[in-house]
């Protein structure tokens, strides 16, 4: 926040009064977020993200805030269904069609990680999953746009 009558910037976070370009014994400066326009000290960020992210942040695009920074960075996730061809001897067919459904469970779930599969068909976000990701990540990405035959 910028105060006119004293010329001075305030850590929007923690409040810590500065001049522009003045560096504080244990606060560092005072810098304003590119995308939000929030002022916040070095302080303020390091204690969020580390140092090493601060740096890191000065070098990027943007001057970011601890919470546009952390936007910047979070990882978007979707639950989708993938098309695939699986791949078994005729033993774990056995087990995978046969009466031990439990055992049947295992045998698929094995086969999946050591990547017995092949993905050759339609795969796709449901509507209520593409929903779900933009209320948890603030987005508003259209339904059918993750739809394809592969
Ligand atoms: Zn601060
Ligand atoms: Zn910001």
């Amino acid at each position: 926040m910028y105060h006119m009558d004293s010329d001075t910037y305030v850590c929007d976070i923690c409040g810590t009064q500065f001049r522009w370009e003045e560096a504080k014994e244990d606060y560092g400066e005072i810098w304003e977020c590119e995308r939000c326009a929030k002022h916040f000290c070095t302080r303020c960020f390091t204690k969020a993200h580390g140092i090493t992210a601060f740096s890191e942040m000065l070098q990027g695009e943007m001057v970011s805030c601890p919470e546009c920074y952390r936007k910047s960075i979070e990882k978007l996730s979707v639950w989708v269904r993938l098309g695939a061809t699986l791949s078994m001897s005729k033993e774990e067919a056995d087990i995978i069609f046969g009466e031990d459904r439990v055992l049947a469970k295992k045998c698929f779930a094995r086969l999946l990680n050591e990547g017995g599969f092949i993905l050759n068909g339609n795969c796709y976000a449901p509507e209520e999953c593409v929903a779900e990701m933009n209320q948890k990540h603030e987005t508003n990405y259209d339904f059918p746009r993750l739809d394809f035959d592969i």
